[in-house]
């Protein structure tokens, strides 16, 4: 990342206990140019890169994007001002740059507030990930090879060539009962040697190349995941998980799915567009698929006799030429 200023030290990062607060105190380390950015106006603006000494936004990484928020001046600083953070980075150093909308001095006391719509939405899917990954793995033997969240899906891929629908219904509803189970989930720090003995009995299912201390996520009695993500602090709060829908990739089986108030909007939308289908072809739900069969079924009926009929009027024509031809040809 661009920074022009001087190397700053790493952030402490809040958002790795996952009970702290999503306001926090901070102070400038750290001033760069960051890429520009859209400006109200649709104009291209100047953004600015911070660095904190402590920060509780979480930057994109592990297949999760960041958090959005503000930073406003704390009441130690002289001026004050506040900036939307739009955008939360790490670079190869490890250190968390800020893209903001106004530069702020080195030095300056910040207090930063995460947006906590977006984070508990982000949590949420990906706490589920890690729940509906261990259970294919448990149900079905099948690993996760990666997995997506973004704005409007979150997805998994699966090294399998088909999965049954009901196994996949199977895995949902094994998913579903370790949610209401409300089971912890709690992040423990662990020195590299034990976070190997933990793979070689098999608590891990692998470990990253990284060395050092290593934050593995508990998810009691499912699963250890060495994670360095952001997750809800029970299984209740992932507040319930569906399964959307498979398609065929490169690698295997993507299964797209959605939990939370995700979940909740993804149902009420379809139940809107299956009202409308249902007003339309003026049945319920249950006799939808029997009656859009039917009315298909009946235009390739009428299909066929459209054909039939021209092709009776195509020899009705020519057999009337004929005739009008010998008429003309005797007069
Ligand atoms: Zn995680």
């Amino acid at each position: 990342m661009g920074s022009s200023s001087v190397t700053p030290p790493v952030a402490q990062r809040l958002y790795y206990d996952q009970d702290s607060a999503l306001e926090f105190q901070a102070v400038v380390t750290g001033l760069g140019h960051g890429a520009p950015g859209m400006g109200q106006d649709g104009r291209e603006e100047q953004r600015w890169l911070l660095a904190l000494d402590r920060t509780a936004f979480y930057p994109a990484g592990g297949g999760q994007p960041w958090d959005t928020g503000v930073l406003k001046a704390a009441a130690a600083s002289e001026t004050p001002f506040q900036t939307v953070v739009e955008r939360v980075e790490e670079d190869e150093a490890g250190e968390v740059w800020h893209t903001v909308r106004e530069p702020v001095p080195v030095g300056s006391h910040v207090v930063g507030r995460v947006d906590a719509e977006r984070r508990m939405d982000h949590a949420q899917q990906h706490t589920g990930q890690h729940l509906l990954s261990a259970m294919f793995l448990r149900e079905l033997g099948l690993p996760t090879l990666s997995f997506h969240l973004g704005a409007d899906s979150a997805t998994i891929d699966l090294p399998a060539e088909k999965i049954a629908e009901e196994d996949l219904r199977r895995v949902e509803e094994a998913v579903n009962r370790v949610i209401f189970e409300d089971r912890r989930v709690r992040p423990h720090w662990v020195e590299r040697e034990e976070a190997e003995r933990m793979l070689q009995q098999g608590k891990l299912r692998k470990l990253p190349e990284r060395s050092g201390r290593m934050r593995i996520v508990e998810m009691e009695g499912v699963e250890f995941n060495a994670c360095g993500g952001t997750h809800v602090r029970s299984t209740g709060a992932i507040g319930g998980l569906l399964v959307r829908r498979l398609e065929k990739v490169r690698q295997g089986q993507r299964v797209e799915f959605c939990c939370g108030l995700r979940a909740v909007r993804a149902a009420g939308r379809d139940y809107a567009r299956m009202r409308e289908l249902g007003a339309l072809l003026s049945v319920g739900p249950a006799e939808m698929a029997s009656r859009a069969a039917g009315l298909i079924e009946d235009k390739k009926q009428r299909a066929k006799e459209i054909k039939l009929l021209q092709k009776q009027l195509r020899e009705m024509e020519s057999r009337l030429g004929a005739a009008s031809q010998e008429g003309s040809a005797k007069g």
